[in-house]
Parts: structure tokens; C-alpha cells; sequence
């Protein structure tokens, strides 16, 4: 274990990374806390290695380094900060298949997806450093107006547990390219891989560009109240991103929140059903529904509708639910107790609600918190099952006569992260997509991402973007020069 007050580490890139201690990066040192704590594997209930549990006293010096980190980093050169964050994603591909085995054992996920997630989170910043943030020009006689983005200063970046590398990636290289010194705060059911993230980063940026902080959940309101950072990039539940954007005002952060989401598919009477149902199951139960963007209300129309169910029973049949280390398994245990406590509460309704159930809707017994993919047939559109997000394997069939009903039942909800429609008529999947209320509308697909647009919530899923140049922007403060000949 590292000692108190921080160690200095190898920044040599060729040297693999230690997988056997994790610790805060607090101003470019390796620093423990005088208490620990730990994850669980969700499949099996082991415990996780010991993490740290950073004090209020991490939280300031961690803010003091953050404010040098800026000093320093904000006056670099945009080439050298993008050559940086290049090299940073490089580093996450040699260090793959540790983060992938570590995001297996805390997070649950089947190794191929998490081989998958890293994929995402090396190219994702990779895509993101080769982004262009260009200064605005306007000329008029002897009048130059400019238009140029300047960073923030010190950014927290607040992490959720179910894609942890992936989504610090999106905070961290934005906030670096653009010139920020940000501080990572992982979930504390996935700490160790972001802690390593972070510990990886100490060998392409400065000390405290970079830093992490790990604890429970008393430690996101410490860091979202502190007079420090300029900005609270958010990525976790609706519920839990309000009470950040509030304590955010008190200083008039800037804050950026991706929240929960309602995703609809809309599955139109003229598809080919035997090759979208295998789709649409996947997409419902991938990340065993963990997903912000899994679909979490799939409509099919009227005419279709008996064929498609018994097409997407099929289809969910065939995939398998087991331990992430198991060759094949499609779905990994639900992550922490919490979260399967509040699934289970659905599958209670079942008898409630008198629901039929047209596959699954069991909880197998035995350890780890496996939980069977579910589809319910129909319940009342006002079903908690309907309204809420449940975020596990359960998932309402539900159904609506024409395009204009199927408009207004997709919209019929207080989130709009994503939406989809299917159909093998484009022209008329279109003009559906264009009237859903959500950041992200896809055709004929979903949740396939691309960090060069930017991607966000309507309504209740969120307040601004992060990838794209929207993104970058979000990490900017807007200045106009005003320049006049003498
Ligand atoms: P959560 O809101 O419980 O926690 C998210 C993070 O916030 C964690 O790091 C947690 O420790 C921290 N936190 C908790 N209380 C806090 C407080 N008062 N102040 C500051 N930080 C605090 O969310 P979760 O359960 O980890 O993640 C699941 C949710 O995240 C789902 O609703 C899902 O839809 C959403 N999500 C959204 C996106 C998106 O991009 N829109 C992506 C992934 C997940």
C-alpha cells in the first residue's frame, strides 16, 4: 500500500500498470486515506480491492492542485494538449485487458462487453482529442470581431457505475482538451477502474490536471458545494442530478447532466420481424438493461403485434444469463443490492398488477444477483413498469393502431434521452423520428454512438451535451473581442 501523504509513481508508459492497490490521484501522487472500503462482485458477492475513502481534507488539496493543474494546463498549446489526450487513448488500449478484467469483476458485465466498453473509451477520446474548437470570425470595415472559447478551470467529472471507463472518458477528454484540470469521482460500486483510469492519465498530463477521488455517496455533495470548480459534468439519475444542479447554483457552476431515460421503440406493421425482434432484444436487455439508452418501452403496431411478441420471446430465449467470466453469457448480474432490490420490486407487481408475462419473470435463487430477462405483455400504459425506469431486465410490450398514436405514446413520458424507429419504409420512419421529443432518434438501429455529435437528454434526461463540438463547448466559456483599427 502506498503511505499517507502520497507516492510518486513510474509516469514510464512502457511500464504496465500495479492492478494491486488502488489509490486516490491527488496532485500527481498515489494517495491513501486512513479508512477503506470496497466493492462487490456482483456475481458472486466477493469483495472488491480496497479503496479509498477520501476525507474532506482530500476533497481541499485535491481542489489546490486542481487550480495549479489549470495554471499550468489551460497555458499549453491546443496541439500538445490534443498529442496528449492521443496518447492517453493509447494508453488505455495497452492497458485493455486488465481495465477489462477489473471492469468484469466489479461491475459484472460479460468480458466481451466490457472488451467492448474499453474499445469505446480508447476510440471515444481518441475521436474527441481530433475535434476542432475553431474561433469565430466577423469583419466589417475597420471592426474585427472574434469569437474564441476559453476554459472553464477546475472541472469534477461524477461517474455512474453501470459504463465506468466509458463515461469517464467522456468527461476526461473534453474537459483536458480543451484545457481544463478536472477531478474524477467514481461510483462507489465501480471504483477501481476509474481510481486506475485516473492513475493511467498521471503519464500524459501535469500534476493535478488529472486527479481522483474515491468514496460514498456522502462525498459528490462535498465536491458539487465546494466554491472551487467552475463546472459539474453529471452523468447518473434524474434523481440525483437535481439535487447536484441545486447545490451547483449556489455558486453558479456550470453543470452538464445526463440523466436517466424512457427509451421508446417504435416498431412499425411493415418491418422484416424475424430479423429486427433478435435486435430489439438485445437492445432491451444489453447490460442487463442498465443502460440509459437500453429501450425501456417497445410499441408495436396493432396488425404485428402477436407475431412480433412470440418472434422476440424467441430471440430473448436464446440469450444467456450468468457470470461475466462465462464464455457466452449476454447478460451479467444486475450491479449492486440497491439496484436488484428495486428491479425485484417490479417483478413484485407481476401478481399485483395481475401482469401477463410472456417470458421470464422469475428471480433465480442462488448467489449473485442474476435476475431472468422479463418482457411483460401489455400492461396499463400508467403501470409504474410503463412511467418509471426500471434500469434491470424487465421491459413492457405495449402497442398502438397508427403512426400518429405511436407519436404521442412515445412521447407520453417526462424523459427524452433516445428513441428509435423500425420500419423498412425510410421516408416514413423519418418523419416519425423527427417528431419524437428525444436527444437521440435513430432508424432501424439505437444506442449506436458517435463522439463527433454531440449527445444529451431532452426534458428530464438532461441538461446540456457532452462529444461533439457542443460538447467541447460545454467545457468553454464564450469570449468575444472586439477589435477596432485605431
Ligand atoms: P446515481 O445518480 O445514483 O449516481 C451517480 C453518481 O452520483 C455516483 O458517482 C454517485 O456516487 C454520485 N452521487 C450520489 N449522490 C450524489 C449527490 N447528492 N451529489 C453528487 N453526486 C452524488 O446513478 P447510478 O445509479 O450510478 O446510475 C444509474 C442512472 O444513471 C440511471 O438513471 C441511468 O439512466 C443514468 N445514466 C445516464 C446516462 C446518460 O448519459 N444520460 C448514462 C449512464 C447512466
Amino acid at each position: 500500500m502506498a503511505e499517507q501523504g502520497g507516492t510518486e509513481q513510474s509516469n514510464d508508459i512502457s511500464t504496465p500498470l500495479d492492478w494491486t492497490t488502488f489509490a486516490n490521484t491527488i496532485d500527481g501522487k498515489q494517495v491513501q486515506t486512513a479508512r477503506s472500503r470496497h466493492s462487490i462482485n456482483p456475481a458472486n458477492g466477493e469483495s472488491g480491492p480496497d479503496v479509498p475513502m477520501s476525507t474532506p481534507e482530500d476533497v481541499e488539496n485535491a481542489m489546490t492542485a486542481a487550480q495549479k493543474g489549470f495554471n499550468v494546463w489551460s497555458n499549453v498549446p491546443w496541439d500538445q494538449r490534443k498529442k496528449a489526450v492521443l496518447a492517453f487513448a493509447n494508453g488505455i488500449r495497452q492497458e485493455k485487458d486488465n481495465f477489462v478484467k477489473m471492469l468484469t469483476r466489479e461491475q459484472g458485465k460479460p468480458l466481451a462487453f466490457a472488451r467492448m466498453e474499453l474499445d469505446m473509451a480508447a476510440s471515444f477520446t481518441q475521436t474527441v482529442a481530433n475535434l476542432v474548437l475553431s474561433e469565430e470570425r466577423y469583419q466589417a470595415g475597420d471592426a474585427d470581431t472574434m469569437v474564441r472559447y476559453t476554459p472553464l478551470g477546475v472541472c469534477v467529472g461524477i461517474v455512474p457505475w453501470n459504463f465506468p471507463i466509458l463515461l469517464a472518458c467522456g468527461k476526461l477528454a473534453p474537459a483536458l482538451l480543451t484545457g481544463n484540470s478536472i477531478i474524477i469521482k467514481p461510483s462507489p460500486f465501480t471504483p477501481a477502474g476509474g481510481l486506475k483510469l485516473v492513475e493511467l492519465a498521471q503519464r500524459y498530463f501535469p500534476s493535478g490536471v488529472v486527479q481522483s477521488l474515491s468514496g460514498d455517496d456522502s462525498l459528490g455533495p462535498l465536491l458539487t458545494s465546494h466554491p472551487v470548480p467552475a463546472k459539474i459534468s453529471f452523468t447518473g439519475s434524474t434523481f440525483t442530478g437535481k439535487r447536484v444542479m441545486e447545490s451547483a447554483s449556489k455558486t453558479l457552476k456550470r453543470v452538464t447532466l445526463e440523466l436517466g431515460g424512457n427509451d421508446p421503440a417504435v416498431v412499425l406493421d411493415d418491418i422484416d420481424i424475424n430479423a429486427v425482434a433478435p435486435k430489439i432484444a438485445q437492445l432491451a436487455f444489453l447490460n442487463s438493461g442498465q443502460i440509459c439508452l437500453a429501450l425501456k418501452r417497445i410499441f408495436v403496431q396493432e396488425s404485428i403485434f402477436d407475431e412480433f411478441r412470440d418472434a422476440l420471446v424467441k430471440a430473448t430465449k436464446e440469450l444467456r444469463l450468468g457470470p461475466g467470466t462465462d464464455e457466452g453469457v449476454f447478460l451479467g448480474p444486475v450491479q449492486n443490492s440497491m439496484q436488484y432490490e428495486r428491479v425485484k420490486g417490479f417483478f413484485s407487481d407481476i401478481e399485483k398488477e395481475k401482469w401477463n408475462v410472456a417470458i421470464g419473470g422469475k428471480i433465480p435463487e442462488g448467489k449473485g444477483y442474476f435476475i431472468t430477462p422479463t418482457i411483460i405483455d401489455r400492461p396499463k400504459e400508467d403501470s409504474r413498469i410503463v412511467v418509471e425506469e426500471p434500469f434491470g431486465p424487465i421491459v413492457p410490450l405495449l402497442t398502438f393502431s397508427n403512426d400518429e398514436e405511436a407519436i404521442q405514446k412515445a412521447n407520453d413520458t417526462q424523459y427524452g434521452l433516445g428513441a428509435s424507429v423500425w420500419s423498412s419504409n425510410i421516408a416514413r420512419a423519418n418523419e416519425i423520428a423527427r417528431k419524437l421529443h428525444a436527444g437521440s432518434v435513430w432508424v432501424n438501429t439505437h444506442f449506436e454512438l458517435d463522439a463527433r455529435v454531440p449527445f444529451g437528454g431532452h426534458k428530464e434526461s438532461g441538461i446540456g451535451v457532452e462529444f461533439g463540438i457542443g460538447g467541447l463547448k460545454s467545457y468553454c466559456n464564450s469570449q468575444t473581442l472586439y477589435l477596432k483599427k485605431p
